[in-house]
């Protein structure tokens, strides 16, 4: 075998992705890091920093440069989303659900039209969301009561979707609801829905125990009135256009997780080296190392299934299965990393002065949404079970 085929490591990046990370790393730093506990006291992500994240390009990574795109690949969205959680992962939450969920499915099933009409604003200064999820709705996705009626050159939307992402932020967002309900889920249809269309409010906003920077709203159909020319898809195929899209999202979402697992470990690092007891570091106890270096083979192990997913994805092969496994594992190293992280702390691991107690309410999502770990066990078990 020549040296040239041995396939790279999983972790080796490329020239452009490594710039790519670093810079949002720097940006993250710099403009996010001293906002982090303003934003998580207030809940609530300033419109200041969403334009800065407009300016970096990161709110359309995989837009083609023909919309105002930056032309990139999945794979920097994973890295982005990890860069960003690593300081906020409120901020990586709202940048992963426009690129791997909205900027996804409109890249994957839109028209030329709808392309044409938003992507060029979803690159330059619009926030999308992605409204699946009802009260009566959620690992049962498909069991959506949201409807929507034939009006001739327009489908009537009514109905309520709860839980969604962006829904403060967002002004375009991907609604789905049912045209056939006889049909069950092969009525299940995806509109693009702005937020100035008759008969759309969105609704109360959910106080959360993480993420809470993160705004997630209930979304109100009234009568909403949707031109035919903004169905997403063919009408009656939502369910593929939301499956598909679920599961390149769930490798956003181990991406989130590894993220803020890294980023809790890193400052558990710091705090260990520096914070004496019995007249030494608290790092040069063994049972201490014993325990960063176990956080830091889990954090290892996530990635690289976070990594290998994404790869396989942008190598065009099929990742189901390892999407799942990525999504259930890093979500329960990310819990085990940052409650590791508010122990080595001490009592100082608990107060809001100090950042791992954020980091520890902000992982909890991970084995909740995009699929609960139990729906990712469900999608492994099928697969191997065959
Ligand atoms: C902060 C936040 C943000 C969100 N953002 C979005 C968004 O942007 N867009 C969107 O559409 N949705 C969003 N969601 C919704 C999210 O995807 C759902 O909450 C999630 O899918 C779980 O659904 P549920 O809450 O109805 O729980 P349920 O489905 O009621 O689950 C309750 C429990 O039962 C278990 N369970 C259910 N069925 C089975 C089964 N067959 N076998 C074994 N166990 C089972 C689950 O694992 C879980 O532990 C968000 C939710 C939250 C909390």
């Amino acid at each position: 075998m020549t040296h040239e085929a041995v396939p790279a490591a999983l972790t080796t990046l490329a020239e452009d992705e490594i710039l790519f990370r670093d810079s949002v790393t720097e940006f993250a730093e710099a403009q996010i890091r001293p906002h982090v506990r303003e934003m998580d006291d207030h809940a609530k992500i300033p419109r200041a920093l969403l334009d800065q994240l407009f300016g970096l390009g990161i709110m359309g990574i995989e837009i083609p440069e023909e919309y105002g795109g930056a032309g990139a690949r999945f794979f920097h969205s994973v890295l982005a989303v990890e860069a960003l959680s690593a300081v906020d992962p409120s901020v990586g939450v709202l940048v992963d659900v426009q690129n791997t969920l909205v900027l996804n499915a409109i890249l994957r099933w839109g028209s030329a039209d709808i392309k044409r009409r938003y992507l060029p604003r979803l690159a330059a200064d619009t926030v999308g969301a992605y409204a699946l999820s009802e009260a009566g709705a959620g690992s049962d996705a498909f069991a959506i009561t949201s409807k929507a009626v034939d009006g001739g050159d327009h489908f009537r939307l009514n109905g309520r979707k709860l839980w969604i992402t962006n829904g403060n932020e967002a002004d375009i967002f991907i609604v789905f609801a049912n045209i056939n309900p006889e049909a069950g889920y092969r009525g299940i249809t995806a509109f693009m829905v702005e937020r100035g269309f008759p008969g759309f409010t969105v609704g109360k906003k959910e106080d959360k125990l993480g993420i809470r920077a993160s705004s997630t709203c209930e979304l109100i159909l009234e009568d909403c009135v949707v031109p035919k020319a903004n169905v997403l898809g063919e009408v009656g195929k939502g369910y593929k256009t939301a499956i598909e899209t679920l599961n390149e999202g769930r490798i956003g979402i181990g991406a989130q997780m590894i993220g803020a697992a890294a980023g809790a470990l890193t400052h558990a690092v710091s705090y260990t080296k520096e914070r004496k007891q019995f007249g030494k570091a608290v790092a040069e106890f063994q049972l201490v190392q014993a325990q960063l270096a176990r956080a830091a083979t889990d954090v290892e192990a996530a990635r690289l299934l976070v990594y290998n997913a994404a790869r396989l994805h942008d190598a065009g092969k099929p990742f189901l299965t390892e999407a799942a496994m990525c999504k259930l594992y890093s979500s329960e190293v990310a819990e085990r990393v940052t409650s590791l992280a508010v122990n080595l702390y001490g009592g100082y691991g608990y107060v809001k002065d100090y950042p791992v107690e954020k980091l520890y309410r902000d992982v909890k999502i991970g084995q909740i949404y995009e699929g609960t770990s139990n729906m990712q066990l469900m999608t492994i078990a099928k697969q191997i079970l065959g």
